[in-house]
């Protein structure tokens, strides 16, 4: 569960593949003294930096300008120190406005500096003022530089950290320039306000080479495809298997018909290779342990954890003659299936022990109940896909394969920033807030992830997306980008 929270460690875009052309931009803006250039220099290490002189209004100044590194992130970093964004009266300088704006105009983010030991001075607001006012677009993190002393004993540093509040730029992140604090923090609000520029700057453009550095992910999507049969004793699974074998071109493993004793074994459907996860093992296991207990070696996160599409086999028999028509070993597995970001396919097999006229209500109730479960079960995730067959007949192999092949792909779906944004500009307009001031302000949606899809929403304001809102973004996604059957997850940034 705590991975729906956060991004995985593992970079989505490899930074550092890119062409630094293509690398975001980040300012460092403050007034005098508060350590843009420790942090400048703390960025760019031993690197060089660039100094060039910007000459306006008979004024030279200098920005330094380098590539910085912080934890697998790389961007390019301006100080704009040099600017001398006061001036001694204690205004920002107007001659230096437009020189400024050109420098702004250059970069995507700013880190605010304020210096916590000084709280928050009347320059500091003329500061926000100014960066509102000149570069509205740039997405601003405040940062509390020279925290290092601090500890809250006192409360200074809470009264400190309200006071900043008032910036209009969000709570501020205590870091020191000096000793490196905070760092971790900054990179965890920097890393997805970068990653989604990455993506949408690359996703723009078009060459094959570009392509390849958007994400090693979308290669992986043509990789094997993981998947895992799995449901409680009797219910057809090795039938199943040893019919999707003989249908279709073994890669590995021995003769069809002694899978349970097999390895592993793989076979092919139309161009795709697919990998069985762990088939072999818990075949057998639960052949020899049957009873209510025997689910369970399939529970285990691992073998889950392995596949990327998960295939529940179901007794269309016991279907029908129970009240309900999932056991609780099979919701407990379809759930975690969905929690662990997999792909989720229902299989009813025995279809052929419901087939004739005497048994045409309970084939029909099969039909009905099955889907209208599974929704129940797990509210979440709309549209999983649920196919009929009969293993023994051989019957409904293809549908089998082409439910999970097509899960398989919407797992892995990319879409485009932009094409996300302008999704995201409709689909405000359609859902309507009761209250016009609980509308929270989706700026900008990217999608930082695939398998399964993971989006970030930049929302500003103080108003952050409900469960409902998130809920009702989540269902236009699948519907407008059919993605039903597959966990989608959302999280939300906070911008100013
Ligand atoms: P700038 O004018 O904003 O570029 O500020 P500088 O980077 O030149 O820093 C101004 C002063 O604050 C220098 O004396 C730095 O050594 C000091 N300073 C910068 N960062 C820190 C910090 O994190 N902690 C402490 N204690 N001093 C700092
Ligand atoms: P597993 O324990 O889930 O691997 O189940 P098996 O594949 O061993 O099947 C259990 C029993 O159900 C066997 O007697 C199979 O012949 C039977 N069986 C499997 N699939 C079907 C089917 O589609 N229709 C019918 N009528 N019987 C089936």
């Amino acid at each position: 569960a705590e991975k729906v929270k956060g991004v995985s460690k593992k970079s989505v875009v490899e930074f550092g593949k890119v062409d630094a052309k293509l690398l975001p931009t980040v300012i460092l803006v403050g007034r005098p003294n508060v350590g843009k250039s420790a942090l400048f220099n703390r960025f760019i290490r031993r690197r060089e930096a660039l100094v060039y002189n910007t000459p306006a209004d008979h004024v030279t100044r200098d920005v330094r300008e380098g590539i910085a590194k912080l934890g697998d992130l790389r961007f390019k970093v301006l100080d704009s120190a040099g600017l001398e964004m006061a001036a001694s009266s204690g205004s920002i300088l107007d001659r230096t406005a437009e020189m400024t704006a050109n420098v702004l105009a250059r970069s995507q983010f700013a880190i605010f500096l304020i210096d916590v030991r000084d709280g928050l001075q009347p320059l500091d607001l003329e500061v926000g003022k100014w960066l509102r006012r000149h570069a509205p677009g740039i997405m601003t993190i405040l940062v509390m530089n020279k925290s290092e002393s601090l500890d809250d004993q006192t409360g200074f540093f809470t009264a400190a950290a309200g006071e900043a509040y008032k910036l209009g730029y969000g709570d501020p992140i205590p870091i020191s320039a000096e000793t490196g604090l905070g760092m971790a923090e900054l990179y965890e609000a920097l890393r997805p306000l970068l990653e989604g520029y990455m993506l949408h700057i690359l996703s723009e453009k078009e060459s094959q080479e570009t392509q390849d550095t958007i994400s090693s992910e979308d290669k992986e999507c043509k990789l094997p495809l993981q998947l895992a049969i799995v449901g409680r004793p009797n219910v057809g699974k090795s039938t199943l298997l040893n019919a999707l074998l003989q249908q279709n071109r073994v890669l590995t493993g021995p003769e069809a018909g002694l899978t349970r004793d097999s390895v592993r074994a793989d076979f092919q459907f139309q161009e795709r290779t697919i990998y069985l996860v762990d088939t072999a093992g818990w075949l057998q296991r639960t052949k020899q342990e049957k009873g209510p207990a025997s689910l369970s070696v399939m529970q285990s996160r691992k073998s889950l954890m392995r596949a990327h599409v998960v295939a529940l086999v179901l007794d269309a028999e016991e279907v029908a003659k129970a009240r309900s028509s999932m056991k609780h070993a099979e919701v407990v597995i379809a759930r975690r299936a969905i929690e662990e970001g997999r792909g989720l396919v229902v299989i009813v097999n025995k279809m052929d022990l419901l087939t004739g006229k005497q048994n045409s209500k309970l084939y029909e109730k099969v039909i009905k109940v099955v889907p209208e479960e599974i929704q129940t079960a797990i509210p979440q995730v709309t549209g999983i896909p649920v196919v009929f067959v009969s293993a023994l007949e051989g019957r409904g192999r293809i549908a089998v394969m082409r439910q999970v092949v097509s899960t398989y792909e919407k797992w892995c779906l990319r879409l485009s920033t932009s094409r996300l944004n302008r999704w995201l500009h409709k689909v405000m307009r359609r859902h309507s807030w009761k209250d016009q001031a609980a509308q929270p302000k989706v700026k900008y949606f990217t999608q930082v992830k695939a398998r399964p899809p993971t989006f970030v929403a930049f929302v500003s304001g103080k108003t952050p997306l409900t469960d409902t809102d998130t809920r009702f973004l989540t269902k236009s996604l699948k519907e407008d980008f059919d993605m039903g059957g597959i966990p989608i997850r959302i999280m939300q940034r906070a911008i100013p």
